[in-house]
């Protein structure tokens, strides 16, 4: 087994698929010191600069003083406290716009809720439709659910899946920002669909929730949809600068997965002092400095592309139009993506290579990704550096 093992990383590392991890010793911000080494990081989806916000790093401080540092157990024995109970709701108003008279059921993670959602709601007599891009999460949940599988590539490739389908109870599931891409799915077209066939429609917005929409209530606030049907995953680690993640919808949807979700029933709750940061988190989001951190966001984002387009161009690479903060540089080949990468390193910028399969093979990457509390002196050392590169 070990020998096995052993050559698989082998291959690995012949086909540059390995993956190495770096330590930073600062807080998460557009300067970190990571591996002993000041660098200028565009990796982290701390999208709005929340992380290291002074009012939510107090706020997780007061929470560890009220509540002491762990929950204790799980939420269904006793793990629940005021302070998840006080999120929940709070996350239920903010969504309320969009799924009338929303239920919220926090999580410890993107990953875990998106477990709980498709394996709660997927199970045996329920057709899964999984979009082709979907995170791992939603992939690794589709496998584990009960029901059937189908993968779509395209809206019409789903409603022609759904037209055939005979199973008595369906679920579509779509990221709303595809992680690596940074667009937009077609979530209204989706959700057109969802209504004709009687579907649910599970949205993952990790990428879109705090930086979308008005009061950054994310990509459905974003695109003005509004149904019973939808059930919105996201994540509180990314724009909302702590940890977590929420799953809300209609209150049967959220009743039926604390009842039967795994994920969310045999695990420990989160501690209850990071849910009284978010509190802290979501006043920033949907006030007036998440408006001025949004504003930052695009203007950054314009003047990225603006820098970069003629250099990606001239080289036949490709920078996709992007709806978010996240910006990928497609270059292709893994080697290229990695030594562009490596370049950027020696001038002291961390931007991640993304190779399969996290990617689909010859569409390796940069994957940029823009802080609001980047300036734009930041954005110019790293057009500079990527256009100097040969
Ligand atoms: N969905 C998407 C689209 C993601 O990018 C991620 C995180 N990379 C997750 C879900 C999982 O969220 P978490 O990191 O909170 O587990």
């Amino acid at each position: 087994m070990l020998d096995y093992l052993q050559q698989q990383l082998r291959e690995r590392e012949a086909q540059a698929l390995t993956r190495v991890r770096r330590q930073a010793g600062t807080p998460t911000a557009p300067r970190q010191t990571i591996d002993g080494r000041p660098m200028l990081a565009f990796c982290s989806n701390d999208y709005l600069g929340l992380a290291q916000h002074p009012k939510v790093v107090a706020a997780l401080q007061e929470g560890a003083r009220r509540y002491g540092a762990g929950s204790g157990a799980s939420h269904l024995i006793s793990g629940h406290s005021v302070a998840h109970q006080q999120l929940e709701d709070r996350l239920a108003d903010l969504n309320a716009p969009c799924i009338p008279g929303a239920r919220a059921l926090s999580f410890s993670t993107g990953y875990m809720a998106n477990l709980a959602a498709v394996t709660a709601l997927g199970g045996e007599g329920t057709d899964v439709f999984s979009e082709r891009l979907n995170h791992a999460c939603l992939i690794d949940g589709a496998r584990l659910a009960r029901g059937r599988k189908q993968v779509f590539a395209s809206v019409d490739e789903l409603a022609d899946q759904l037209r055939t389908s005979t199973a008595p109870r369906k679920l579509i599931a779509t990221d709303a920002v595809f992680s690596m891409d940074g667009h937009l799915a077609p979530l209204a077209e989706l959700l057109a669909l969802a209504e004709r066939h009687d579907a649910l429609l599970l949205v993952d917005d990790a990428h879109g929730f705090g930086v979308l929409g008005p009061q950054g209530r994310g990509s459905l606030a974003h695109l003005g949809l509004r149904s019973e049907r939808l059930v919105l995953m996201g994540t509180l680690g990314k724009a909302a600068g702590v940890a977590g993640a929420f799953v809300a919808a209609h209150p049967v949807v959220v009743e039926w997965l604390i009842q039967t979700a795994r994920s969310y029933i045999f695990t420990t709750a989160a501690p209850p002092a990071l849910a009284h940061a978010l509190l802290a988190s979501l006043d920033l989001i949907a006030g007036e400095e998440g408006e001025r951190r949004r504003a930052q966001l695009e203007l950054l984002q314009a003047q990225l592309v603006d820098g970069l387009q003629p250099w990606v161009q001239a080289r036949g690479w490709q920078l996709p139009r992007s709806d978010t903060p996240i910006q990928p540089l497609v270059v292709g080949d893994n080697q290229d993506a990695l030594d562009l990468a490596a370049r950027l390193d020696a001038a002291g910028i961390r931007v991640p290579a993304i190779r399969p399969p996290t990617v689909a093979p010859g569409t390796a990457r940069l994957r940029i990704t823009l802080c609001a509390d980047h300036t734009a002196d930041d954005v110019q050392a790293l057009v500079a550096a990527l256009t100097a590169c040969p």
